[in-house]
Parts: C-alpha cells; sequence; structure tokens
C-alpha cells in the first residue's frame, strides 16, 4: 500500500487543492477515472455554452428579419459545431493531465477509486491511503425508472453534447436547466424537439413569474407535455417509440433520438464512503460541516458531491475554501454562499440570485417586489426583446437587496451587478444611486429596483 500526505480523488474543482498540496511540497495522489478537467470541462458547462453559442448564431440570423436584413441559412454543420467543441476541450483535459502528471509532487491514478476501509482507497489494482483526503468526486446524471429503457438507445448530457450525427426528432424528458438548454441547441439547429416533464412549468426553481413566462416561450418553440411521465420505452427498428402518461391520457411518441435530462446524482454509492465512515445526507451527498470537513476529521468534501449548489463557480468557491482550511487549522474560513447567482444559458435566457418572490413570502419577510420589462427600456425595445423583464425583491424596511430574476437577452450578464451589490450586502441605493449608462440594456435593471414602492 503507498500511502501520500493527500488525496484528491476527482480532478475537477479538487485540482485547486491538490496543485496548492503539491506546490506546498506535499506528496498528492490524484485518483481520476476520466478525463482531467471534471465535468464542467468535458461534460458540462463549457461544451454546453459552446455548442449553445452556434444555435445563438442560428437564432440571430433568423430573426434578421425584424431589423430590416434578409438572411438566409444554407447549412449548418454538424460535424463542424461538434468538433469545434471536441478539438478545444480535449486538449485542454490532456494537457492538465500532463500537468499533473509532470509535478514531481503529484502520482496520478486514472482509475476508479473506492473506499476499502478508513481512509485506505482501492484504486484499479492498488491501494493508497493518507491522513487527508479530499473528496471532490462530483454527481452523474440520474436514470430515470422507466420500463423498457434498457431495450432502447438513451442518452443523457455526457452524450448529447458530442452527438456524432443530428438528430431529426428529439425528445427530451427533464424540465431544469439541463433540458431547457439542450431543446435550445438542438431546436435552434432544426431538429424537431418534444420535451416531456412531469411538472406543470419548466425551471420550477426560478421565480414563478420567471418559470410561467419561460414556460410560454418554450410552448410556443416546442412541442410541450407538461404533467406528463413517460411509461415505458420500447424500439422500432431504428424508432424508439415512447408511451407517456400526460395529464391523464396516454399519449404515443415516435422519435429518432431520447435525452434524458431528469437530474444528478452524487457519486458517493459508486465511491462507497461509508468504508472510511463518512455520513451522507437522504439524497446521498456528503454531510460536511461550514469549513468543508466530513463527519471523519482529515476527510474533507466540495463541489457537487455536497449537494450544496451543483454550480461551477460554487464549486471553485468550496474548493478555495478546503485549499485553505486544509493548511490553516487555526484560521479555518467557513464558506459564505450569500448571494450565490446562477444563468440557464437557454432562449430566452435566465439568471438569478437570492430569494424568488415565493421564498420572501413563505419566510415570512417585509419585502416589496417589482417587475419591468426589457421592451420598456430604449434598448430592450431597439432589440425587440418583447418576453424579456426583471423582477428585483428587496427588504421593505432595510431596503437590503433579497434577490433578483432576469429573463431575456443577456440575462448571464444583467445579473452579475446585482450579485456583486448582494454580495457585499448593499441596499437598493448601490443600483438605484449609480449611474447607468443610457441607453445600454442594465437600465433595465435599475428601473425594476427604482419601481419597488417600500
Ligand atoms: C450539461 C451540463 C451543463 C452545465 N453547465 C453549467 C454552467 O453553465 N454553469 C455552471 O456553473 N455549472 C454548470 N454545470 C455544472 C458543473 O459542471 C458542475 O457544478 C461542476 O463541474 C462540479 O464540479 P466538481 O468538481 O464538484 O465535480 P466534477 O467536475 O464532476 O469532478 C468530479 C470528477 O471526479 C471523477 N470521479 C468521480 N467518481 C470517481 C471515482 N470513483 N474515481 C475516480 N474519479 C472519479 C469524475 O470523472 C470527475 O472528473 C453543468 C453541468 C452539466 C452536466
Amino acid at each position: 500500500m503507498q500511502s501520500f500526505d493527500l488525496i484528491v480523488i476527482g480532478s475537477g474543482s479538487g485540482l485547486t487543492v491538490s496543485s496548492e498540496a503539491a506546490d506546498r511540497g506535499l506528496s498528492v495522489a490524484a485518483v481520476e477515472h476520466g478525463p482531467f478537467g471534471g465535468t464542467c470541462l468535458n461534460r458540462g458547462c463549457i461544451p454546453s455554452k459552446m455548442l449553445i453559442h452556434s444555435a445563438d448564431v442560428m437564432e440571430t440570423i433568423r430573426r434578421a428579419e425584424l431589423f430590416g436584413i434578409t438572411a438566409q441559412v444554407s447549412a449548418a454543420d454538424w460535424d463542424f459545431i461538434v468538433k469545434r467543441v471536441v478539438d478545444t476541450i480535449d486538449p485542454d483535459a490532456q494537457a492538465i493531465e500532463e500537468t499533473n502528471r509532470q509535478h514531481p509532487n503529484v502520482t496520478v491514478f486514472k482509475d476508479s477509486g473506492r473506499f476499502v476501509e478508513h481512509k485506505v482507497l482501492e484504486v484499479g489494482n492498488e491501494r493508497i491511503a493518507a491522513e487527508t483526503i479530499v473528496i471532490a468526486a462530483g454527481t452523474r446524471p440520474r436514470i430515470p425508472d422507466i420500463d423498457g429503457l434498457t431495450e432502447v438507445p438513451f442518452m443523457t448530457s455526457d452524450q448529447a453534447l458530442r452527438l456524432p450525427r443530428q438528430p431529426r426528432r428529439l425528445v427530451i424528458v427533464g424540465g431544469g436547466y439541463i433540458a431547457a438548454e439542450l431543446a435550445h441547441f438542438f431546436g435552434a439547429l432544426g431538429t424537431e424537439v418534444t420535451i416531456v416533464h412531469r411538472g406543470p412549468r419548466l425551471l420550477r426553481l426560478e421565480d414563478d413569474d420567471v418559470s410561467a413566462r419561460f414556460t410560454e416561450v418554450y410552448q410556443q418553440r416546442f412541442t410541450m407535455l407538461l404533467n406528463s411521465i413517460v411509461r415505458r420505452a420500447h424500439r422500432k427498428g431504428e424508432e424508439i417509440v415512447l408511451e407517456v402518461a400526460s395529464d391523464g391520457q396516454k399519449r404515443t411518441l415516435t422519435a429518432d433520438a431520447l435525452l434524458l435530462a431528469v437530474g444528478r446524482v452524487p457519486n458517493t454509492d459508486l465511491l462507497d464512503v461509508a468504508k472510511t465512515g463518512v455520513a451522507v445526507d437522504e439524497r446521498g451527498f456528503i454531510k460536511v460541516d461550514k469549513y468543508l470537513e466530513t463527519d471523519v476529521p482529515g476527510v474533507w468534501a466540495l463541489g457537487d458531491i455536497v449537494g450544496r449548489y451543483l454550480l461551477k463557480h460554487s464549486a471553485n468557491l468550496e474548493a478555495a475554501h478546503v485549499a485553505h482550511n486544509v493548511f490553516n487549522g487555526e484560521s479555518r474560513m467557513p464558506v459564505d454562499y450569500h448571494a450565490m447567482p446562477h444563468a440557464v444559458f437557454a432562449s430566452p435566457q435566465v439568471a438569478s440570485v437570492g430569494l424568488t418572490e415565493r421564498q420572501a413570502r413563505e419566510q415570512g419577510l417585509l419585502y416589496a417586489a417589482s417587475t419591468y420589462s426589457y421592451y420598456d427600456t430604449a434598448y430592450g425595445s431597439s432589440i425587440e426583446d418583447r418576453d424579456g423583464f426583471v423582477k428585483a425583491v428587496a427588504h421593505r424596511e432595510t431596503r437590503a437587496i433579497l434577490g433578483c430574476h432576469v429573463i431575456g437577452s443577456e440575462a448571464s450578464i444583467l445579473i452579475q451587478e446585482v450579485a456583486n451589490a448582494m454580495r457585499m450586502r448593499l441596499a437598493t441605493d448601490a443600483i438605484t444611486q449609480s449611474i447607468y449608462v443610457h441607453p445600454a440594456l442594465p437600465e433595465v435593471v435599475q428601473r425594476a429596483f427604482e419601481s419597488l414602492s417600500f
């Protein structure tokens, strides 16, 4: 059995900790069974946003006539679109792995790790041990329990981001952000998309008004079966046939491809974390304290596998804290998650930070909320954004910013200033008293906050 000062399982956000330790001269085992760089680089944020940019370009061309431009798309080169992504990502992943292999203090184990006893992992045929272990092994797509599923070729986002051929008819099961983003990608490029979602609205965790508007827009773009559950799947020649219980009725869908996007499950089961005494919650995510240490002293966890926010910037924040806390026992820093923003890169885009109006109400807060339409601002009307709006939520007495919710063009950019102000615990004055460039799009954020009545 080999012993190390530190074992890091997972080469996504966990790399922050392993490189900090290796640079300090500690011996580090980096355990990774997939490509280096983790989900964000290889199967998540980066490839999805690169593909979605192609979809956005297509949409811009389609909308060109609104601005007096006659344009026609003669072709969308699927091979090129996918290759651009693969050619960017794969060399990056290889370079990260190479950097680790070349570090004199890092030993790379390119295999699946599994705990076999207290602070001991089995990786391939080897056993490794360390007093300090960081579990950063992320999540994987959840596969729903559908009768006959194993008989049909289905995919998750893991495969959807590098498909060799564009499907003609695609059924997407799910209603969260991955389903929404990939529907936009495939749909804009010409695939006939049907979304089957068990709830009444897409993006159900967003503010109710945002989720309702988003669902309306998607109902115009795609075939949508809401309140619907896929009961059975089977194959008919090259086709996939799905039996769906939809609003109390039986429907049959036929497609060339099936994408399951119904959430993620933590990799704690495959890692057998119980063998090292690490406790998980009822959903299987690792329990940690505010410093990200598990119930077992010296064993830390970060990122998706702790289940707080399944977002890369949250994982990065946590990784920076673990990298600090592991080496600074006397001055550990608790993670401050306040004002964690997120964005959905669909069309329309959605972005949000802080409490939704419903959460403010349910928490019994004295709050004010107000929405402002993009189209009622100079820039919003000049770009013909008729669906977009910003909702501001603030405390009625202190005027502290409680939340902000954006649906529309560049929502992922507009949210940032509110996230920054909230993070600094500023009140609405930070926005209402600032001077905004006229007639730029952020004016819609300022107007939403100005229209709050306290
Ligand atoms: C399609 C998609 C789009 C996304 N888009 C965004 C976005 O736009 N913005 C955003 O903020 N977030 C996005 N995310 C989420 C983001 O990718 C994750 O939050 C982030 O990558 C989590 O990082 P992590 O370090 O916790 O885990 P990961 O990056 O998943 O790293 C875990 C690593 O551990 C390895 N591993 C797991 N088990 C073992 C084992 N037993 N042995 C060895 N190695 C193991 C895995 O191979 C993996 O490389 C997206 C995710 C998906 C799926």
